[in-house]
């Protein structure tokens, strides 16, 4: 309330019609003030040392008390409590904290990886359907073109999406003649992926555990939206980086922890959705890379969907403003990733737009 009325005084209604997830991106000086107001909040909260945090935070069933994965750093600075749900349901909660030493944000409590189970109530895979899911696809295709040509003909390329869901990816990928394979933790979206596919296969479990998979020499593994999802991502990373072949790549599609609107909002950022567990900069996505292997890392500013897809209804003048202001800031709301198994993978897809950051274990 407070911030929308400092927003009519500031700026009247001019930027009523703009979307709230670009107004921080396209008022003048917004961009300073939120970042301001960040570098405050962060002077602001207090560093705890683990045990003492432990003290101010009931413990469920489900959960555990983690130090940083990224750099080890135990003291804790909490920072938000987002909380959702439908009106009438049990909702949730949780509570998320900044390491001091590497700046990555992360639930604390989190979830105990033999427990991730119960955050997915069965029905999950149902809502992604119609609208949803043409949306879901349109961002894949954005986001394939902005690594362009990674992406561009599968040519019998070897694919593994991890996390893959109902198989809207994969429908994807092997149109573009990819040979392209899933796997994910849900046994009723796998079912529904291999009815939708026709040469594309998913497959129910752990990537190790699926002889398919385990095998390896994939030249491209993708994680749409799956990032903030794991638990313990540096054994995951490790072993996507094992399963790759000499010259692959990862392409990573998440939540961006250096976000504007994450600055802006707080715990209402739409990131802090139910399940995520761990949120990402291209920081600490470069310590996540560097420490499992990966040589090279390369980043695509996200611009929006719409902006995108040139289905925008913002006036030209603003759409420049804020392409200039994602550029200059944050890379966007959500972070784009391809990340570079060796040194051959930098050389046959390193070049265009792209800058390679060679990246130290
Ligand atoms: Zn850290």
């Amino acid at each position: 309330m407070a911030r929308g009325l400092l927003g009519r005084l500031a700026y009247g209604s001019r930027y009523d019609r703009v979307p709230w997830g670009q107004r921080v991106y396209v008022r003048p000086g917004e961009r300073l003030i939120r970042e301001a107001q960040w570098r405050l909040l962060l002077r602001q909260r207090p560093v705890l040392p683990l045990a003492a945090y432990q003290r101010l935070r009931p413990l469920g069933e489900i959960e555990e008390f983690l130090s940083c994965m990224m750099c080890g750093e135990s003291r804790q600075q909490p920072l938000f409590t987002p909380a959702g749900g439908a009106p009438g349901s049990r909702g949730w909660r949780y509570h998320v904290v900044r390491c001091p030493s590497c700046g990555f944000l992360y639930r604390n409590p989190n979830v105990r990886p033999e427990r991730l189970g119960d955050l997915y109530a069965t029905g999950y895979s149902t809502f992604l359907t119609g609208k949803y899911a043409a949306n879901r696809q349109r961002r894949y295709d954005l986001t394939m073109k902005s690594f362009a040509p990674v992406f561009d003909e599968g040519k019998e390329r070897q694919l593994l999406d991890f996390g893959s869901g109902v198989g809207l990816f994969l429908e994807l990928a092997e149109r573009r003649g990819f040979d392209a394979y899933g796997v994910d933790l849900s046994p009723e979206s796998v079912e529904q992926a291999n009815q939708r596919l026709s040469k594309a296969r998913t497959y129910f479990g752990a990537p190790g555990d699926v002889p398919e998979i385990a095998a390896g020499g994939f030249d491209v593994i993708t994680l749409w939206s799956v990032l903030a999802h794991l638990p313990r991502p540096l054994e995951d990373f490790r072993l996507f980086r094992r399963l790759l072949a000499p010259g692959g790549v990862l392409l990573i599609l998440t939540v961006n922890a250096r976000s504007l609107l994450l600055k802006a909002y707080g715990a209402g950022w739409s990131g802090f959705t139910k399940n995520h567990l761990m949120f990402y900069s291209s920081e600490t996505v470069r310590t996540l890379l560097g420490r499992s292997g990966f040589a090279g890392v390369a980043f695509a500013p996200h611009y929006g969907d719409t902006i995108e897809a040139g289905t925008t209804k913002l006036p030209p003048g603003l759409v420049t403003r804020l392409r200039r202001n994602v550029e200059q800031s944050d890379g966007g709301n959500m972070m784009r990733v391809l990340a570079f198994a060796d040194e051959e993978a930098i050389g046959r897809w390193g070049g265009g737009p792209l800058t390679v950051h060679r990246l130290h274990a």
